[in-house]
């Protein structure tokens, strides 16, 4: 397993709203037939109505399945929310909380993605927290600025929370483009959440690198010294691909 500063390598996918029944039952078994045990820890979060296929798939295989989403709330009148405890009962171990598409179409603020995290945290989920700026927040030399901003709500849950955390950096710029931040665009955000986690004493905490990442251009993210794997978007619905940035 490759590793950076001790850190195992993590590559996830996030199938947002793709998928059939009969494509994920190719794509799951490909995964599945590649030697997982070879490459680095290899997850998959998928949309809600395809958990429980993916994990009959999945089932005893070293990969890993999860969600895109997760309430922040335990359980009552919360109409198409999706619970920690739920998504637990499918054999979940990761849960997206603040992916870009649900801070930007669906109105998430900093606060409630940090009680997603914290609502899957309690059910023992791993949450995998998002955060990212805007074309026009880069340009405009805020990047630090919101990162900061977006992250806040999530260090205050406090060192033991954070360091059962994952986060990804995802420009949003970056996400489904095909315009990837170059290796040390990446690696300044990235160095910059080190310092935030370090500063928290949580600095094993895994930072993934999210937006337009493909096997040509893996390996050159993956060698900067705070990026710890990537979550993946388009290029994770196809498995060869998928599989091919994971064995970097
Ligand atoms: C994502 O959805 O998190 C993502 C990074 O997408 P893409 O790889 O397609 O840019």
């Amino acid at each position: 397993m490759t590793q950076t500063a001790n850190r195992a390598r993590l590559v996830l996918g996030n199938w947002k709203m793709h998928g059939s029944l009969a494509d994920n039952a190719a794509l799951l078994d490909a995964l599945r037939a590649a030697d997982a045990a070879s490459h680095c820890q290899i997850g998959v979060c998928v949309p809600f109505p395809y958990l429980a296929q993916t994990a009959q798939a999945l089932a005893g295989s070293a990969i890993t399945w999860g969600a895109q989403d997760v309430s922040a709330q335990a359980k009552g009148a919360f109409t198409g929310e999706v619970s920690a405890s739920m998504l637990k009962e499918f054999g979940c171990r990761w849960a997206l909380a603040g992916h870009s598409e649900r801070r930007t179409l669906h109105g998430e603020s900093d606060q409630l993605v940090a009680d997603k995290a914290r609502a899957a945290l309690e059910q023992g989920l791993t949450p995998v927290v998002c955060v990212g700026e805007s074309l026009e927040q880069r340009e405009s030399g805020d990047t630090l600025a919101v990162i900061e901003r977006q992250l806040a709500p999530v260090l205050a849950l406090g060192r033991e929370a954070v360091a059962a955390m994952v986060l990804a950096y995802e420009p949003v710029w970056a996400i489904g483009t095909g315009r990837t931040a170059t290796p040390e665009q990446a690696q300044e955000v990235h160095a910059a959440i080190r310092a935030a986690l370090t500063k928290l004493g949580a600095p094993q905490v895994q930072v993934l690198y999210g937006g337009s990442v493909k096997a040509a251009n893996a390996a050159t993210l993956f060698a900067m010294a705070d990026i710890d794997g990537a979550l993946v978007g388009g290029a994770s619905l196809v498995a060869e691909e998928f599989l091919r940035i994971a064995a970097n």
